[in-house]
């Protein structure tokens, strides 16, 4: 194989305008996280850059409704998502920002050549604009009903309920979301990409030269964008919030962040180097790099047709590949923000890293189950029971139990070193287990570089399971029974645990190599037990069978895993059901207040039930008679409800909408036969009806008047 001279990994921009969720970190995150941990391993020449995207209308949509400036939104954003990043090991070399000058800067200077070529048109047509607002409205400014899917409240760019990417003019009864008033249309000028000039290039360069070794999916959603005709792009929109346009006549207007997003790669390259003292322009110019963009398949349009028409006509390299991952799907449905059925990556932060000591194996859990059910070639399913069980039977049962029982079994036996291995009393068995350990490096190898990360994962975690038979059936604490007659084990039995134990521990030390670009903590864990530095991670050991060395004492076993209780995965469950109830954290994608008025929505009727299945539920009026806030949640409160009979705990997920003491004395419709449930530690004993209003606030249903606690509701 001709290796690349260099590498440059990218990851897709994430917009700042709110918390991240595990599906993007599934997505174009973690895969190219492993594949560049890979790379570094190797001490390949290896960049790996990424940033927030920072620009686009969402953002100052979202501070209009938050009462705050789109700047104040990023400059939230922008850090907490660099920290995520970090605190789920995602090793960015840089994670840079699109609102930075340089971004502005390379952005501008890139549009310009592009402009100075003639490879852009101007043409002016009319658009819609708000007569009221006094401005044209770009993309999220303007809404309607689908043409696609006859969704009410699609987007100018995009409907979000069945994806079709959109233009303004294709919406029926399109409406401003700034005003709520009716568009009228007016004439303005705006620059082009005209992508049908380069149809041929396109066709040939990805569906020939690339058809068999990018993603069958990839390959697909292109050719059916080519077939489909390819037009002329946009690249400016009349907006105040984005980079610039740098040319004449270009007053109040912006780059579309289409445009300017991708470029935010070479920014941060730009930006790398001047921290590392490089020259980024190898990686972006050299033909020997080695480019490879990281993206959900929401992204392929622009990254595969749009981004490297424009890299070609700029004079950069085009991408090697584009390894697009599919939707991964959350308990039985798709992940959504502003469904808020979702799992952020903060929550999960906080549960699981930030509240234990040595948290960050928990990470390693969470990266562990997102590559094992990555959306490689079709959408996939994340659950909280398939994380536990992928934990509890996986990594805890056989990783984590060989490692340790090595370590163990080491201690008891070998006196706490590394025994010698005697080469004359090695059975076929030995050898064998040994030729395992050599040839896992190959296959895990070729899969990592085809960008099969859940098969790859599959190869080390069987290396393990080959340890754990190799053990179970050398029984070397069987074999140590065979004494002579000073009590201590024959030499014959010493030999045969002596091999058994070097040969577990060569493929302990193997373990750590090979599931380092997978489980960077977990590997960094093991070198400390096996007290060896870092370097041991090093790709090339994998393989090797001399890793530690003979009579090297190691240090007493801990375990790698622990295990994930029923409790904490009902907590979780849980959290989802009450947060998709109370919609409160889906202000990050909160739509304008106008357009929420304009269109309640109502949830579809439920299936047909007969009386029998309602008189089950026992339903009364209560009185809380105290509410205090559960520590460390913020969405909950811990209630003490009268129901004449007796007085209840009861944990509503109502924190965000109601003060503890301004519901003391309120009077409430409780479900008082509902299975108890823990949450936070706290049993909840009952459920307390709310009915949500259309800007998605909760009210109690209570009796008309006060009445006595207890009395039945039917
Ligand atoms: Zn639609």
């Amino acid at each position: 194989m001709n290796l690349p001279k260099r590498y440059l990994i990218t990851s897709a921009l994430p917009y700042a305008n709110g918390l991240k969720h595990i599906g993007h970190l599934a997505g174009a995150y973690l895969p190219a996280d492993i594949y560049v941990r890979y790379l570094k391993a190797q001490k390949r020449d290896v960049v790996y850059v990424c940033g927030s995207d920072e620009h686009g209308t969402a953002i100052p949509i979202q501070a209009t409704a938050e009462g705050t400036t789109a700047q104040a939104i990023i400059d939230k954003y922008h850090p907490i998502m660099a920290q995520n990043f970090k605190d789920l090991g995602i090793d960015f070399d840089i994670y840079h920002r699109t609102s930075d000058p340089l971004h502005h800067e390379t952005a501008r200077e890139f549009f310009t050549k592009l402009n100075d070529n003639g490879n852009l048109e101007i043409k002016e047509s009319e658009q819609y604009f708000d007569e009221q607002a006094n401005t044209f409205l770009a993309d999220r400014y303007i809404k309607g009903t689908c043409p696609n899917c006859a969704y009410e409240n699609a987007y100018g760019d995009q409907c979000e309920r069945c994806g079709k990417s959109l233009s303004p003019d294709e919406l029926i009864n399109p409406v401003s979301t700034l005003s709520g008033n009716t568009p009228i249309k007016k004439a303005t000028k705006h620059w082009y990409l005209p992508l049908d000039r380069h149809e041929d290039f396109l066709r040939n360069w990805i569906l020939k030269e690339h058809a068999n070794d990018w993603r069958s999916t990839v390959v697909g959603q292109c050719k059916s964008w080519i077939d489909g005709g390819l037009q002329a792009r946009a690249v400016t929109r009349d907006l105040d919030w984005g980079v610039k346009v740098p040319a004449k006549d270009a007053e109040g207007k912006v780059l579309y962040v289409w445009f300017d997003a991708p470029i935010g790669y070479i920014s941060a390259t730009k930006q790398w180097a001047l921290n590392t003292g490089k020259d980024w322009r190898p990686y972006w110019e050299d033909k020997e790099t080695k480019l490879v963009h990281f993206i959900g398949k929401d992204n392929i349009v622009f990254h595969c047709l749009i981004f490297p028409v424009m890299l070609k006509l700029h004079g950069n390299i085009l991408p090697d590949n584009v390894p697009s991952n599919e939707f991964m799907n959350l308990e039985g449905d798709k992940m959504s923000t502003s469904r808020n059925w979702k799992i952020e990556m903060q929550d999960y932060i906080d549960d699981f890293i930030n509240k234990e000591n040595g948290g960050s194996q928990m990470a390693d859990v969470l990266r562990y189950y997102l590559t094992l059910i990555a959306p490689e070639t079709k959408d996939s399913e994340f659950t909280w029971q398939g994380f536990q069980d992928a934990n509890n039977s996986e990594l805890v049962s056989i990783f984590g139990n060989y490692v340790n029982r090595c370590f163990v079994l080491m201690h008891k036996l070998c006196k706490g070193k590394v025994p010698p291995l005697h080469a004359e009393a090695l059975t076929d068995l030995d050898k064998a287990t040994m030729a395992e350990i050599q040839g896992t490096k190959e296959k895990v190898e070729n899969l990592l570089e085809q960008y099969k990360f859940r098969d790859a994962l599959f190869e080390v975690i069987n290396l393990s399971r080959i340890g754990n038979q190799y053990m179970q059936k050398k029984e070397p604490w069987i074999v140590a029974k065979q004494t002579a007659e000073n009590g201590q084990p024959t030499a014959e039995a010493q030999q045969s645990i002596d091999n058994t134990l070097h040969i577990c521990l060569q493929l302990c030390a193997n373990l750590a190599v090979l599931i380092n670009p997978f489980l960077p903590f977990t590997a960094r864990k093991m070198c400390y037990l096996m007290k060896v530095v870092d370097k041991m991670l090093d790709w090339d050991n994998a393989g090797k069978l001399k890793l530690l060395s003979v009579g090297y004492t190691l240090r007493a076993p801990e375990l790698l895993f622990r295990k994930i209780e029923d409790s904490e995965i009902a907590y979780q469950l849980e959290k989802l059901k009450s947060a998709i109830v109370s919609r409160e954290a889906a202000v990050v994608s909160k739509e304008p207040v106008t357009m929420e008025e304009n269109s309640p929505k109502f949830a579809d009727v439920k299936s047909e039930i007969v009386f029998d299945d309602f008189a089950k539920i026992d339903l009364r009026v209560g009185t809380i008679v105290s509410a205090e806030k559960v520590e460390k949640a913020d969405k909950l409160l811990k209630l003490s409800v009268d129901l004449g009979f007796e007085t209840r705990t009861i944990v509503s997920g109502i924190a965000l909408h109601f003060k503890p003491e301004d519901i003391v004395g309120k009077q409430v419709t409780v479900v008082v036969n509902l299975a108890p449930r823990k949450m936070r530690g706290i049993e909840s004993n009952g459920m307390i009806l709310m009915a949500e209003d259309a800007n998605g606030k909760l009210h109690f249903i209570n009796p008309e008047g006060e009445i006595n606690a207890g009395a039945g509701v039917s």
